[in-house]
Formats: structure tokens, sequence, C-alpha cells
């Protein structure tokens, strides 16, 4: 219960905002200097060369935003399994997609856009990110499902080796959305380079930033120069416009990509700077009644986006949501994640809450979520009732994200640490 009071900070702090160094304004303004200001020119092709680099794979496509990115990827997907769709229909129209539940709905969108119908797969403990088991349950239900769609949370590495092995096995392509996890390895071994298809994000919020824009990745050549093409309004080669199929105005501006280029010289040090913030978290809070963000030490090497946590059920206090508000009843040696981010806010700092599931946002109401043991829709609250977990909906209830911003002092967030230990007195 949050009774003390403490100063606020005369600055915002946010959960994640730009962090600009100086090499962007030299790009941008080799950009203007040689007027290559539109989508071509020497930092597309540069934030290509390293993109792809740094994510381990062979090709990079520089794009608008990661939600186009991953557009183009599910695009690919869908005429590789389907065909080629007649013209004004999607690449898989009425064809169920196996999707991350608990993400940013940017991962998902785009299996709309091409008419497809997402199938939410429920999220493991031990990782926060899509549950291999329930994965595997939801083919047992849906034998001829062909395409997953998988995102990375919060920088923190999923159980992609075993997820891709599943796809695999029941011959289906995987989409690896690494928007969050830019830099994060599995196993030593880039996240974004383990699916058929992958896309990275340089969102203003991301690890590093265009103010914008986004990357497909690929290692077929092919679909790298094709996604070129449609991402430049689809032209073939003639001597006026001349086309074949639908296009797209998806390709990244060389102003952007200046940017992107800048920061790329800075994407381990911002890591750096997110790891300690989260392990100064951990260490803080180790003795409070919660749990950070889990990884694998051994195996996972995340790039620490957001730190995040969730309470423990027995020092939650009662908090209930509606679809646009929330409401707790305050409770002595007890907390929830509204309290907290209440309380975070009122010194002047953003917390945020863990990304509502997608089967729980009213858009997806109809679409089937499996959980671990292969039933449909579980119910709410099923850990106090008995049954089956809803683990997407109690960590989204339980958890939060903390203030993760790398231009964070240790003053500022050791006063942050004190608002959240003063939540659980
Ligand atoms: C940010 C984000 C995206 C979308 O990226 P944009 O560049 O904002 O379009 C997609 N998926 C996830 C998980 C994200 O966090």
């Amino acid at each position: 219960m949050y009774k003390k009071k403490f100063e606020a900070f005369d600055k915002k702090i946010y959960l994640a905002s730009p962090t600009m160094h100086g090499e962007e304004m030299q790009y941008i303004k080799e950009a203007f200097d040689t007027n290559w200001l539109s989508t071509v020119g020497e930092n597309v092709n540069e934030v290509e060369r390293i993109c792809a680099e740094k994510a381990e794979v062979k090709n990079a496509v520089a794009l608008s935003c990661g939600t186009a990115a991953i557009h183009l990827c599910v695009k690919f997907a869908g005429e590789r399994l389907y065909g080629k769709p007649a013209i004004g229909h999607g690449a898989l129209e009425g064809k169920r997609v196996f999707c991350t539940d608990m993400t940013f709905d940017a991962t998902v969108n785009p299996v709309v856009y091409e008419g497809g119908i997402p199938v939410f797969i429920d999220t493991d403990r031990e990782s926060w990110n899509m549950d291999p088991n329930a994965l595997e349950k939801a083919f047992e239900k849906y034998p001829d499902v062909k395409l997953v769609v998988f995102a990375h949370l919060y920088g923190f590495p999923g159980k992609i080796d075993v997820i891709s092995d599943i796809c695999k096995k029941h011959g289906a392509l995987l989409i690896e959305d690494a928007a969050e996890s830019m830099g994060a390895s599995y196993k030593g071994k880039q996240t974004g380079s383990f699916g058929d298809y992958g896309a990275v994000s340089f969102n203003g919020n991301k690890i590093i930033t265009g103010s914008t824009g986004g990357c497909l990745l690929t290692d077929d050549k092919e679909v790298a120069d094709k996604a070129r093409k449609w991402s430049t309004q689809a032209r073939e080669k003639a001597p006026w416009y001349q086309h074949e199929e639908v296009g797209y105005n998806y390709r990244m501006s060389n102003v952007v990509a200046g940017i992107i280029r800048g920061q790329y010289l800075h994407l381990e040090e911002h890591i750096a700077q997110k790891k300690a913030i989260y392990e100064r978290y951990k260490e803080a809070l180790k003795d409070l009644p919660i749990q950070m963000i889990p990884f694998d030490e051994k195996i996972c090497s995340p790039n620490y986006w957001l730190s995040a946590l969730v309470i423990d059920k027995d020092a939650m206090c009662k908090q209930v949501r509606s679809d646009n508000e929330a409401l707790y009843i305050a409770e002595e040696g007890k907390t929830c994640p509204t309290e907290i981010l209440e309380a975070i806010s009122s010194v002047n700092a953003e917390g945020r809450p863990i990304w509502k599931p997608m089967h729980m946002q009213p858009m997806y109401r109809m679409n089937d979520f499996i959980t671990v043991d292969g039933s449909g829709r579980a119910r709410t609250n099923a850990y106090i009732e008995g049954g089956v977990e809803d683990i997407g909906e109690d960590i989204f209830n339980r958890g939060l994200c903390l203030p993760s911003d790398n231009k964070m002092t240790t003053e500022v967030q050791d006063r942050i640490i004190e608002v959240i230990r003063a939540c659980f007195e």
C-alpha cells in the first residue's frame, strides 16, 4: 500500500525514449548534402548491410516501419503456402495462423491484413513467450495450420529453437518478430535469424531508433529483392510505370536511414545500459514478493529492452480492470500493478502495464486461444477456481513494465526503486 510521499523528478523519466549521440546528425547531413532525400541512397544501403550483419542473416530490407516488415513477411509466407491470391484478396484468406498472444498488436494485425485468422497460443511462465507445449496442442487441434508468427517479448528471447523444430515437424513456416529483441541472442544465435522470415523495428521507443523504420530479414536473396520491389509500388522493369502486381509504399527514407546508421554504432552500448538497469532492479527488489521477467542465463542473452516484473499472487491487493479503466483496493502489505504504476507516475516517471494479451482484446474476442492443456479459451481467474490457468491473463493482471530509459541515472533509478518498495509496505 503506497502511503509514503516522494519528491517528483523535474524532468520526466520515460519508459524508453530515443537516445541520440551525434553521428546520426552527420549521416542526415550527408543525405542533405548529396540531396538523396527519397528512399534511395547510401544510408539505406548501409542500414541494410549493417542490419543483416548484426542480425546474422544474409539480407535485410529497409522499410518504413516494423509493421510493414511483418506485413511483407506474412505476404511472402502466404503466397509461398497458398499461391498468389486474386487481386483484392489476401494471401491468407480464411486460413488460421498460430500467433504469440502476449505481444503488441503489430505482431498479429498483418495476419489479418492478409485475410488470415489468428489463433493465439498461451504464454510460458519460464520465458514469458509463446509456450511450445501449447503450440503442440494447437497443431493437434488444427493440423492444417501452416504458419506461426512468434514475437520475443521485451527483448527476452523465447524458446525459439523448440518452436522452430515444432514448425518443421508440422511443415509450417515461421515468422519471427524481433522488433523488441534486436541484438538479443538465443544459444549464441541472433533473434530474428531463426524464422523463415524475420522483422526488426526502429520505432521511437525501441533499443535503437530511426524515429520510425524497420527491416525484413531473410537468407533468400530473391525474397529480399522482391520485398524491395513490393515496398516501392511493385514497378516492373519498363520505361513507364508497368505493374503486374499490387505494391506498397513501404520503403525506408534515406533520412530516417541516416539516424539508424548512426544509432547502430551504439546498439551494444544501449544493451549494456539496459542490462545494468535490469540488474539494479533485480538486486534492489530481490527481497520483495516479486519476480523479474525471467530468462535462462545459460542460453539467453537478452537486450533487456524493458525491465518488467510480476507481483506474487499472495502480495496482490484486489484489482479489477474493465476495458478502459482499473480500480483497486489499497491494502496494508500488498499492492498491484495499478497502484505501482500510479506511484511511479506520481514522481513524474513512466511505467506501463504488460501488453494486454491478444485473446483478451475486444477485436479478437472470437478468435481461438490455446492453453497448455490444449483446451480452448481458459476460464478467467482459473488459478483461484482450480483448472487450467490462462497464463497470459495472469501475467497481465500481476505484471508491469518499469521505467527502463537508458539515460536514467542510478540516483533516479534508486528513487524509483524506493517508490516501488513503498508500495509493498
Ligand atoms: C514495436 C513493435 C512492432 C512494430 O514496429 P513498428 O516499427 O512500430 O511498426 C511489432 N512487433 C512488436 C512486438 C513491437 O514491439
